[in-house]
């Protein structure tokens, strides 16, 4: 199965709601329909098998349109966070070699054209209501012979390196994932009934999987939302027939404060993912709502969910832990010379399966060292109990993750270095109560150069995505180092 045929299989009728978005509503029948012009209209401007075709969007069900299109014209997706800067978006349009990119109009607005210009396109795509138009009138797009097992997207996640790397995935990747997501959720009977509040962005991984693909596989219905916003999010749990809710431990946090016991009434599953959820709000929230918060655990390169606790009302979610591995998922941890180490014992999470990637686009270095062995590393450190559960205990990769979105420190620190006050920069995540991190940045500033925090801010303002920049700034003398010379961030965050 290719992702574009995902809606095809829970055989639900043509008339059944698959996708609510401000007053707008899309049957089943629309989204096959839609799926086609969108391709259709890909084929028109060009767009060829193997193409990459860039898409920049808040949610909107456009956003799906041109996902499912793009890859039925046989092209490869690259998503982009669109909180991105032009710059940030300029590296990943290059590296990933895309010749087209779809932008909303709303993010269209806000960049300067002949910077656009500059990315070295072949076209630029904005989808407003002239394009949409455009797409409607379109027919059927010219078979295109893709097999389940070709590259449909990169997905651009940071690493240790600065840049951006583009985990290549194939429909299976994905297709398997939602398979194995669906088999866990026969226990719950998930199903066309079902209607999944969809707030978390579209362009990550988990929000595109386990809303969008996993949501139209059941035949269930996506109610989808541009962002979360609390209040909204609350009303719209409240008084709508929502089912299952997707969202990033700080918004269950945010909810189990302003909502009351017995307030919703239709929901039935809260699935929390993208950082560690708090022991005290998985329980605290299933006992007030009574109802199951379930942890699970992914990343990119996993398409992305990997290990999730029972949903079973009834089974044991141990709080802290992220369950087990999906069925297909092998899971076990290891040592530095990749040696399983046995119950209890600390080392890093490795993974093998049929959602694990194919390698990093352009990147075969990298690719050989994340996959080496036939394991995927992840890069978490995490350890197994008696029962089985896993449990994520501290990060081997240097990443923050506030509020969800995941930062890596180097890509920071590197901007800051070229500051000509700046002679060391070293970024650390800090403990927060409602985003999981702030990040903080230590700052050695040049002999006799002056800066503060105000103008390191403004500085980072248009060279990277605004959740990247520090809310916090220490200047120090210098920084600790260990032993080998690194700069000891262990250290700095107990500073
Ligand atoms: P991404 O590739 O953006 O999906 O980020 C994946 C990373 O998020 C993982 O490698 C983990 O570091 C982190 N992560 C995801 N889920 C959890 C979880 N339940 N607990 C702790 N960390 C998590």
């Amino acid at each position: 199965m290719r992702i574009f045929e995902v809606h095809k299989k829970s055989g639900v009728s043509d008339s059944h709601i698959a996708i609510k978005f401000k007053g707008r509503v899309y049957t089943y029948g629309e989204v096959d329909a839609l799926i086609d012009k969108y391709a259709s209209y890909f084929q028109s401007i060009g767009v060829k098998k193997g193409d990459r075709v860039a898409l920049s969007f808040p949610n909107c069900p456009e956003y799906i349109f041109s996902f499912m299109g793009a890859s039925k014209a046989g092209a490869i997706v690259v998503p982009l966070n669109m909180m991105l800067t032009l710059e940030e978006i300029g590296y990943i349009i290059m590296e990933s070699g895309t010749s087209v990119l779809v932008v909303h109009p709303a993010i269209a607005q806000k960049v300067d054209k002949s910077q656009l210009a500059r990315l070295n396109l072949k076209n630029v795509v904005i989808m407003d209501e002239n394009t949409v138009n455009e797409i409607l009138k379109m027919k059927s797009p010219a078979p295109v012979d893709i097999e389940s097992g070709e590259v449909c997207a990169f997905l651009y996640t940071s690493g240790t390196t600065g840049k951006p790397k583009g985990a290549m995935l194939t429909h299976d990747n994905f297709v398997s994932d939602v398979k194995m997501l669906y088999d866990v959720s026969r226990v719950i009977d998930l199903g066309p009934n079902d209607n999944f509040l969809t707030v978390l962005p579209l362009f990550h991984s988990f929000s595109w999987t386990v809303n969008v693909l996993l949501g139209l596989y059941l035949g269930s219905t996506i109610t989808l939302k541009e962002t979360f916003m609390p209040k909204d999010t609350l009303e719209t749990l409240i008084q709508e027939d929502i089912t299952v809710f997707c969202g990033v431990p700080s918004m269950f946090a945010v909810l189990m404060r302003m909502a009351e016991k017995g307030q919703f009434k239709a929901l039935r599953l809260a699935i929390s993912g993208g950082a560690p959820l708090a022991a005290e709000v998985q329980r605290g929230f299933e006992e007030k709502f009574n109802f199951p918060l379930v942890e699970g655990y992914g990343l990119s390169e996993a398409a992305p969910v990997a290990l999730l606790n029972p949903l079973d009302p009834k089974a044991l979610r141990k709080p802290g832990s992220i369950g087990f591995p999906l069925p297909g998922v092998e899971a076990k941890i290891v040592d530095e010379n990749d040696n399983e180490l046995p119950v209890g014992e600390i080392g890093e999470l490795v993974l093998k399966g049929p959602n694990v990637m194919v390698g990093y686009h352009n990147m075969p270095e990298e690719t050989a060292k994340t996959l080496r062995n036939g394991w995927l590393h992840t890069g978490d450190l995490a350890k197994k109990d008696e029962d089985g559960y896993f449990y994520i205990v501290d990060r081997l990769k240097d990443m923050i993750i506030t509020g969800g979105f995941n930062v890596y420190p180097r890509e920071i620190e590197e901007v800051l270095l070229t500051h000509p006050a700046v002679l060391e920069a070293a970024v650390v995540g800090v403990g927060d109560p409602l985003k999981g991190e702030e990040i903080k940045a230590f700052i050695v500033l040049k002999e006799g150069a002056e800066a503060d925090r105000r103008e390191l801010q403004s500085f980072l303002k248009d060279k990277i995505a605004s959740y990247k920049i520090p809310k916090y700034f220490e200047f120090v003398k210098e920084l600790p180092k260990t032993p080998t010379g690194k700069v000891n961030k262990k250290l700095l965050k107990q500073m």
